[in-house]
């Protein structure tokens, strides 16, 4: 299995938007104007990717562009598979859970215990 993190990122905080899709709303961007067309863009409410569409007169989309957050694509041939974000996405539920109830990870408690 690819290895899912890279030592400049942790990128679970990407985890929902690679398992579900992105969270869009609408978002004006005054750092952005196509040359044509009328722009129409979208921003994700998790991770802040913006979708940066141009509309044409006939409302037909003439070019799409994605902005993404620093850490957010992988490298070529790197991306894991929509079934391998659902397994990080349930694994980090769990962590996140355990967090929540104040629990320490399992990781930290074997370490605990050996010291
Ligand atoms: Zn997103």
């Amino acid at each position: 299995m690819t290895d899912l993190t890279t030592p400049q990122w942790d990128r679970t905080q990407y985890t929902r938007c690679n398992t579900y899709g992105h969270s869009w709303f609408d978002y004006d961007n005054s750092d952005w104007t196509p040359l044509f067309g009328t722009p129409l863009v979208l921003r994700c409410e998790r991770c802040g990717t913006e979708r940066r569409d141009v509309i044409g007169s006939q409302g037909q989309v003439i070019q799409r562009n994605y902005s993404y957050p620093e850490g957010y694509r992988y490298g070529r041939g790197e991306r894991p598979d929509r079934a391998q974000f659902r397994l990080m996405l349930l694994e980090q539920r769990i962590r996140e859970a355990r967090a929540a109830r104040g629990e320490a990870a399992p990781a930290a408690r074997r370490r605990g215990r050996s010291a």
